[in-house]
């Protein structure tokens, strides 16, 4: 991910697209449908393939990964979640990976179970192959993945524009209390960083800015992918913004409102929106590339219009093309 980033030319922006695994092969198929129409469209830079917490969709994870990396031929990041998960399946996941040709695992914490007792215990606490490993924090994850592999893996990590939702003072999330954090799992040996979905555009280049600054000056230049999801229905925005902790500026809660009858007319509304904070994103100053990432939900519609609407399909490159239509006779296996 990194080399493709840092091999675009000055200027030009780019975008991921994100995908779960479906739970039926009726699903898969329907999927990889629609990817390979998405991918020809659109020409993402890369696309993400999630992990259930725990390791829950560990296998069609897998699944979905190496369809996109060896039958699509699209660059893949993987994620991988480390708390509540076995050190074992962990490896056996690494190494899994390597075989199928991903180069990129999104290195991630994990919502870890709501217990006090568990946050001190190493994995799942019974099955973590007699290793004795810790991982509590997605730092972990980073350093086991650098010790392993050296530099085979590009890694990536989260950050949270608008600060996590478990920051450190109580019914407070600040972005200042995570700093320091994501700091360290750049030291550790993340390449770049995905952040957390926000409505909120200023409260996003404020955070850029931070990062930016940041006095070590290791987050100066490092790729930082801002992540959005398209609006699909009133009722999930409200949802997805209470569990994520984003912030819906009032202008655009009013906008919304005046529609929330109507699905159809939130969606346009919608497309609007993001559509525009991704304009004002693209409008700041930015010493790199501007990438943007989709939280798509595996929905096709939505997203496609914002991004086309805002000029972030790249021109076409004659050789990638071929690869998208024949992965196999060209080799991308
Ligand atoms: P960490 O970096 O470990 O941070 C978690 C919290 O702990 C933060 O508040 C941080 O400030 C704090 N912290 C870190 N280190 C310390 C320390 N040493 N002492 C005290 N506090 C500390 N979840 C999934 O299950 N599957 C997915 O596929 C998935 N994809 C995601 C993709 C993106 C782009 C993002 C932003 C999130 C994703 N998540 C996913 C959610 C993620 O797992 C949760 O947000 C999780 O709660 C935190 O993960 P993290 O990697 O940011 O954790």
């Amino acid at each position: 991910v990194v080399d493709k980033i840092a091999a675009l030319p000055p200027g030009e922006p780019y975008h991921s697209l994100e995908f779960f695994p479906p739970k039926t092969s009726m699903g898969f198929q329907n999927l990889q449908a629609r990817l390979e129409r998405m991918a020809r469209a659109l020409r993402p830079l890369f696309v993400n393939v999630t992990w259930g917490a725990g390791g829950s969709t560990a296998a069609k994870s897998l699944q979905l990964a190496e369809i996109c990396q060896r039958q699509l031929g699209l660059t893949t990041v993987l994620h991988l979640t480390c708390t509540n998960m076995s050190q074992a399946v962990l490896d056996e996941t690494l190494e899994m990976a390597k075989e199928i040709g991903i180069r990129n695992i999104l290195a991630l914490r994990g919502d870890p179970p709501r217990s006090d007792d568990y946050r001190n215990t190493p994995c799942d606490g019974t099955s973590n192959g007699g290793a004795g490993k810790e991982f509590e924090y997605a730092i972990d994850l980073v350093r086991h993945i650098r010790e392993r592999y050296g530099a085979y893996f590009c890694i990536g990590v989260a950050a949270y524009p608008e600060g996590h939702v478990e920051g450190a003072r109580p019914e407070k999330q600040d972005p200042l209390f995570d700093l320091p954090f994501l700091v360290e799992k750049v030291k550790a040996g993340a390449d770049f960083i995905m952040t957390q979905l926000f409505y909120d555009a200023d409260k996003y280049l404020w955070f850029e800015k931070l990062l930016r600054e940041e006095p070590s000056g290791v987050l100066s230049e490092l790729p930082v992918v801002p992540g959005l999801m398209p609006i699909q229905s009133y009722s999930m925005l409200k949802r997805i913004t209470k569990l994520s902790g984003a912030s819906l500026p009032a202008g655009i809660l009013r906008r919304l409102d005046d529609v929330k009858g109507d699905d159809e007319a939130v969606k346009r509304v919608g497309i609007d929106i993001v559509s525009e904070v991704i304009e004002k994103i693209k409008a700041a100053d930015l010493s790199g590339p501007r990438g943007f990432h989709f939280y798509t939900l595996n929905l096709e519609k939505a997203v496609s219009f914002i991004i086309e609407r805002t000029d972030l399909i790249p021109p076409l490159d004659e050789s990638a093309l071929e690869e998208i239509e024949d992965p196999v006779v060209n080799g991308a296996t």
